[in-house]
């Protein structure tokens, strides 16, 4: 029978969830949607030490915030709960239990200062990676060494101790992963990692490997980080007796700086100015932000769809896909091996495209609250036009507040337009300027259009002559959209006003 399919996103909650762990999140979700199964999420907390106070939240939050609604996890529940591993603590021991009755792990009690030498020795011995393995272990205190009795007498005592995989000494580890094809790694190369504490609590990859097992998930898709342990768990399936049952693995391409020289790290958003989180982060030890996409302005929806991008590409010359094409589009097929280069100005520019993907209504109705934050009077605009003329400039809705010349008159005027445009003659052609506008009756943007050109003409002006000073008295500003359009939008009687206000100013100069 055909297994339901089921994945996973597992993230440890040891801080703010990373780019690429959204995007981890997004093609499991991706992934099961498509192939009509299960998304769940666990949070892997095995390791106490480096819990961070907030992050389960943050990564909650995050994956709200994305669209991403994990259809088990530790809000929701499923009948394989619960999805904590911290909560599923009593589960592990009988698994480290059968492994060591079959002999394929043993115990061992060398302490941190036995470990610390063993690493010494071997280094000075030019062993280029020293690690406790299948000769190493031969020389440590472990159950292999000691006899039964002093491992008894130890274990009774209440010794610490920790338990580790038996690797093989000498065979060939091969797997299939659904992006890099076979890979084979030689058990050399392995170490025997430990898989439970005498704290009662099991490592990542014991944890990892049972609720994966007990979950029934069909599909492990995770970051490339992570394929170094993938013969690990593949013994440890093949050990727990649990290979038929096995998740297929696929091992996402990292991402990697702009320039491509590396993994793309919080460091490189902080000197390149750009969010590497999806929500800002307040570091709970030392108070220090990390910036965010959410905070910056960006559309939920652009950056998923951005992020979509970071590996994986349909074929086609689409670029723009909602979270549901991306549903349709998706397959691992066509995720790529090689890093993926993290391109900032492409993600702003995803966000443009949504952002002029908006009525006039949702943006209005998106700027308004920052609208009224800037105290400015907005009776008298007309936002949703207001709204229609500025987003052609935005990149994020906030930009569209570059127009605050529509609420308030202009305090001051671009200085370079000023020096460069005011010539001898500038008042005289902005009084005949003014006795035109007066003389329009419906004050459109097509008739206020059609009478400035007819007066250029009559006078025999260029636009330069005419048009920047218009514009600096109107606006204060050097450039902006069309000045037909925003005086038509402020109206006759305010926009005659400024041009006399500019005058006054003027005068004498
Ligand atoms: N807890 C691991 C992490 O933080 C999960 C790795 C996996 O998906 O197997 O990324």
């Amino acid at each position: 029978m055909e297994r339901r399919v089921r994945v996973r996103f597992a993230p440890s909650p040891t801080g703010p969830l990373h780019m690429g762990g959204v995007r981890t999140a997004l093609y499991n979700y991706l992934f099961a949607k498509k192939n009509n199964g299960d998304f769940i999420l666990r949070i892997e907390d095995t390791d106490q030490t480096r819990f961070v106070p907030g992050a389960e939240n943050y990564i909650l939050e995050a994956l709200a915030w994305c669209g991403f609604q994990p259809d088990e996890g530790p809000q929701n529940p499923g009948k394989y709960a619960p999805y904590k591993q911290s909560e599923r603590k009593h589960l592990y021991k009988q698994y480290a239990d059968q492994l060591l009755e079959a002999g394929l792990a043993y115990y061992a009690f060398d302490t941190p200062e036995e470990l610390n030498e063993m690493r010494d020795r071997l280094k000075a011995a030019k062993v280029a990676s020293p690690q406790y393995n299948a000769i190493t272990r031969n020389s440590m205190k472990n159950s292999l060494t000691l006899s039964e009795d002093e491992v008894k007498n130890r274990l009774d005592n209440g010794d610490p101790y920790v338990i580790r995989i038996k690797i093989p000494r000498n065979e060939e580890v091969r797997f299939h992963d659904e992006i890099r094809g076979w890979v084979v790694v030689h058990s050399s190369h392995l170490d025997d990692k430990v898989l439970f504490k005498s704290d009662g609590m099991p490592t990542y990859h014991l944890a990892n490997i049972v609720d994966d097992h007990l979950m029934e998930i069909t599909h492990v898709i995770r970051g490339e980080e992570w394929l170094p342990s993938a013969p690990l768990h593949i013994l440890l399936y093949r050990y727990l007796g649990w290979v038929e049952t096995m998740p297929k693995l696929a091992h996402l391409p990292l991402i990697l700086k702009p320039d491509g020289n590396g993994k793309l790290s919080k460091r490189d958003g902080d000197r390149l100015g750009f969010p590497v989180f999806p929500l800002q982060w307040e570091d709970p030890e030392n108070g220090s932000i990390s910036s965010g996409y959410r905070e910056k302005g960006y559309f939920p929806e652009a950056f998923v769809n951005s992020l979509a991008f970071l590996g994986w590409n349909p074929g086609t010359e689409q670029e723009l896909f909602k979270l549901d094409e991306l549903v349709e589009a998706f397959s691992l097929e066509r995720v790529g091996k090689a890093g993926a280069k993290y391109d900032a100005d492409k993600t702003k520019w995803y966000n443009q495209q949504y952002l002029r993907k908006k009525s006039n209504q949702e943006l209005a109705d998106l700027l308004a609250p920052i609208i009224e934050k800037t105290g400015w009077n907005t009776n008298n605009i007309d936002l949703l036009a207001y709204v229609d003329l500025m987003k052609e400039r935005a990149v994020f809705v906030e930009d569209m507040l570059e127009g605050s010349y529509f609420f308030e008159s202009p305090t001051s005027y671009d200085e370079k337009t000023i020096s460069k445009k005011w010539k001898d003659n500038s008042a005289e052609i902005v009084n005949k300027l003014i006795e035109v506008l007066n003389n329009i009756q419906d004050f459109t943007t097509e008739n206020i259009e059609k009478d400035f050109k007819a007066f250029l003409e009559k006078e025999s002006l260029g636009f330069g002559a005419v048009l920047p000073i218009f514009r600096v008295f109107i606006t204060g500003l050097g450039m902006g959209p069309s000045m037909f359009a925003i005086c038509s939008l402020l109206g006759k009687e305010e926009s005659l006003k400024r041009l006399n206000v500019g005058l006054e100013k003027m005068h004498g100069k």
